[in-house]
């Protein structure tokens, strides 16, 4: 499950941002994961044990039926 995301799905973290929205896009996969706040448009960068220590679930890609 954790690793089941991939690049452009939507994603929610343990905690909501500081707009206090916890809907995010990840918007870029390397070695980091970056990660978009659907709300504010902020971008925070971690690297991928952060990220899957954060994530709370996927809630898939925008494409898909929710
Ligand atoms: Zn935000």
């Amino acid at each position: 499950m954790k690793n089941n995301y991939k690049l452009n799905d939507i994603v929610e973290m343990k905690k909501p941002h500081a707009c206090q929205t916890n809907s995010w896009q990840i918007t870029r996969m390397g070695v980091d994961i970056k990660i978009k706040c659907l709300n504010c448009n902020r971008e925070v960068m971690m690297d991928r044990l952060e990220f899957e220590k954060k994530l709370k679930r996927i809630i898939g890609g925008k494409n898909e039926q929710v």
